[in-house]
């Protein structure tokens, strides 16, 4: 299989120049600045169906397109790397082992949408990610690959990285951008979206660090190239982290299309300790849970959703027979519970609400109201929030209560489990 982000993956001091320079380093930069026109360059991106892998989905060369030509402020390009989704740890590797990719994906991406000006949001625990990322936008403004005339022409363009400061929502891109400009990380009604109305009041792109990842290696290759490594609409490949209860967690790259069963045993090296699979969540928390029976499916954007879940921001959760799901749901419901942002009543309300009402259950308090009331209370949050946090809570919660239910009333019923299973 081809590799693509995790390309050069564990070759020798790879976070440097130089060992990017070795690789075709800025090759691609070079050849869209040089050899092809800013529409040029979006048309091969939309070409090669690369889509937003922070969990969207949404085709990166479109996007890119609403950015308004005619617009006369400066427009920006603001790489959304606060990677805190749990279970989710991909960006991560790319900050610390490829930095110089992200940078000339970058690069790239601005010439494209007529910005001069990019800003690299991470995760503010990474500590070690933003070290790496900075050293080498310092070693990229040493040789000419940042700052005025990059590579010789009249482009120029600088990259500013902003660490984050510990809140979840701040991964909602514009939550992200009012954070950007010093304020509190409180999401934004949209429309208008960040393309029209972005950073500073400007038209703004907004990528996830993998999606731009592979922009350098699209220019280089080709749009055809790319597509045809993944699957329909969904071209390229795909980094997924796996955890839980699999024999070999990790970041593995595999092809778009390719199945869950597979994921889990062919890379991952199956089960651990050859315990049965109970439940995966295969995008991050957010994403509804699958059981045993749904292993087949493709983890593509449009496979998931299909079956009634989402890939998400990549993050798959592996969960053997010996989980107990009240207790998963309880821990995921505290987390929602703790990072609302507190902007809308149902979401701020409804996920405390949820978390006390899981809880009472799991501590053997709970009644069969508590129960019959989980649904009502969830519904009542989805669809009726500023942002997709509060549809999140509904699909995770919903999906543990609905396919584990028997679990839950176990606990009702028997509450002396509570005191010996967790
Ligand atoms: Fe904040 Fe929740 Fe409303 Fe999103 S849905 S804006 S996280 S309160």
């Amino acid at each position: 299989m081809e590799k693509v982000v995790t390309r050069n993956f564990g070759r020798k001091d790879s976070h440097t120049l130089d060992a990017y320079l070795g690789q075709k380093g800025y090759e691609a930069a070079r050849k869209a600045l040089t050899t092809m026109t800013p529409a040029q360059v979006i048309d091969e991106v939309k070409k090669s169906n690369l889509r937003g892998l922070g969990g969207a989905g949404f085709p990166t060369g479109m996007k890119w397109s609403f950015i308004p030509a005619a617009n006369p402020n400066p427009k920006y390009l603001v790489i959304n790397g606060d990677e805190g989704e749990p279970g989710t740890f991909k960006d991560k590797y790319i900050f610390e082992l490829d930095p110089h990719a992200l940078l000339e994906g970058i690069l790239i991406a601005c010439y494209a949408i007529g910005s001069h000006k990019a800003y690299i949001y991470i995760r503010g625990e990474y500590v070690k990610s933003i070290a790496r990322v900075q050293a080498a936008i310092d070693e990229a403004y040493t040789k000419g690959y940042l700052g005025q005339k990059i590579m010789g022409t009249e482009f120029y363009c600088d990259i500013v990285v902003h660490p984050g400061a510990g809140a979840y929502i701040c991964g909602e891109e514009t939550a992200l951008l009012e954070s950007l400009e010093g304020k509190k990380g409180f999401p934004r009604l949209k429309p208008p979206f960040p393309a029209v109305i972005g950073l500073f009041g400007c038209p703004t792109v907004i990528n996830n660090v993998e999606t731009i990842a592979n922009v350098g290696p699209i220019i280089l290759n080709g749009a055809e190239w790319f597509s045809k490594l993944g699957s329909e609409k969904n071209g390229g490949n795909r980094l997924f982290c796996l955890s839980g209860h699999v024999a070999k967690p990790g970041v593995y790259e595999v092809p778009n299309g390719t199945t869950l069963r597979d994921l889990i045993y062919v890379h991952a090296g199956g089960m651990r300790n050859g315990k049965k699979l109970k439940a995966v969540i295969p995008g991050g928390i957010s994403a509804p849970l699958l059981t045993p029976d749904q292993l087949d499916v493709k983890m593509d954007f449009d496979s998931l959703k299909a079956i009634g879940s989402m890939a998400g921001s990549g993050g798959v959760i592996v969960m053997d027979e010996t989980t107990d799901m009240v207790w998963t749901a309880m821990i995921a419901a505290r987390f929602y519970a703790h990072e609302s942002c507190g902007q809308c009543s149902p979401c701020r309300e409804g996920s405390g609400w949820v978390y006390r009402n899981i809880k009472r259950i799991y501590d053997g308090h709970g009644t069969a109201t508590d129960l019959q009331n989980l649904p009502g209370i969830v519904n009542n949050i989805g669809g009726n929030t500023i942002c997709a946090f509060g549809d999140a809570t509904t699909m995770c919660i919903s999906s543990y209560v609905s396919k584990f239910r028997s679990e839950f009333e176990n606990r009702i019923k028997k509450p002396e489990y509570a005191q010996t299973h967790h």
